[in-house]
């Protein structure tokens, strides 16, 4: 979290809401946030805002004079636009963008890490950047019609899906809603789908994050909530019914998230080892 969908969304209300606005100043209170030091920040400085849009889970703030900033969210980053001027004393705060209307773009952060990272790139420099450059294709709107290809290998679906360097844009929290949708197990390898289960999984990474965005197109204004209403039906709701065909919604436990599924349409009725509970008993 954020992933694909919480990443569009983000995208389009501010591109909508910033495309031609003038940037006044800048500031980076996350001192560790900024990664680049060549364009300094403050060449921002002046300078129009000509869009922000979406690549993989990242987000570009598109700046003339072919200027970019580029912004990961990581876990628990947010980037929100606020009418007024934060006081800097938010200590959530890790880049400002001020605007000369007086409006402000803020990165900020939640929890303890300091993980969420920016760095302004010339044209050219960010498709050469490290992170965009090794992106798998996007997972939606068009994936690859033939996603065999692309998913042959022996990793489990659960993982290779949300490895951005195969797939870009699908995260822990969306994979286990479109493996649910897809009726396929999370363990089931990547090598080992056939064709009729390629396009079924297709269409629910499709069919999932495109109503997603609709969702939150319906929910999401400006400035970007601090916590984002996921529309999800089996991640975090393990322990209750399936929504459609009611069996208990079984977690298996990692060290910091929970992978759900429902055991009667995706793993045969088998109730996959709880990895926690099985290392705690050896
Ligand atoms: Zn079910």
């Amino acid at each position: 979290m954020p992933e694909l969908p919480e990443v569009e969304i983000t995208a389009r209300r501010l591109g909508a809401a910033l495309r031609g606005a003038e940037i006044e100043s800048t500031l980076a209170p996350g001192i560790n946030a900024l990664k680049t030091f060549d364009p300094p920040l403050h060449a921002l400085d002046g300078l129009a805002v000509v869009g922000v849009r979406r690549i993989g889970k990242h987000l570009v703030v598109d700046v003339a004079g072919d200027l970019h900033v580029l912004v990961h969210l990581m876990s628990a980053g947010r980037l929100q636009l606020y009418d007024k001027r934060a006081s800097l004393r938010d200590r959530t705060s890790r880049l400002l963008i001020r605007t000369t209307d007086g409006r402000e773009l803020r990165l900020r952060e939640f929890g303890t890490k300091q993980a969420a990272w920016v760095k302004v790139l010339r044209n050219g420099d960010l498709e050469a950047e490290e992170h965009v450059a090794t992106l798998g294709p996007e997972a939606w709107p068009d994936p690859p019609e033939d996603l065999r290809p692309l998913l042959d290998v022996p990793r489990p679906l659960h993982s290779v899906l949300r490895d951005q360097r195969v797939i870009a844009g699908i995260g822990r929290s969306w994979v286990d809603e479109i493996l649910w949708e897809a009726r396929l197990s999370p363990f089931k390898r990547g090598d080992d789908l056939d064709d009729e289960e390629a396009a079924e999984l297709r269409r629910a990474i499709v069919g999932v994050l495109d109503g997603a965005i609709e969702h939150y197109e319906r929910v999401v204004q400006l400035p970007i909530p601090d916590k984002l209403p996921l529309p999800l039906k089996v991640h975090r709701h393990q322990g209750e019914p399936c929504p459609r065909c009611g069996t208990t919604i079984e977690p298996v436990h990692y060290e910091d998230y929970v992978m759900c599924y429902c055991p009667h349409e995706q793993t045969g009725d088998k109730v996959l080892k709880d990895r926690r509970l099985s290392r705690l008993l050896k």
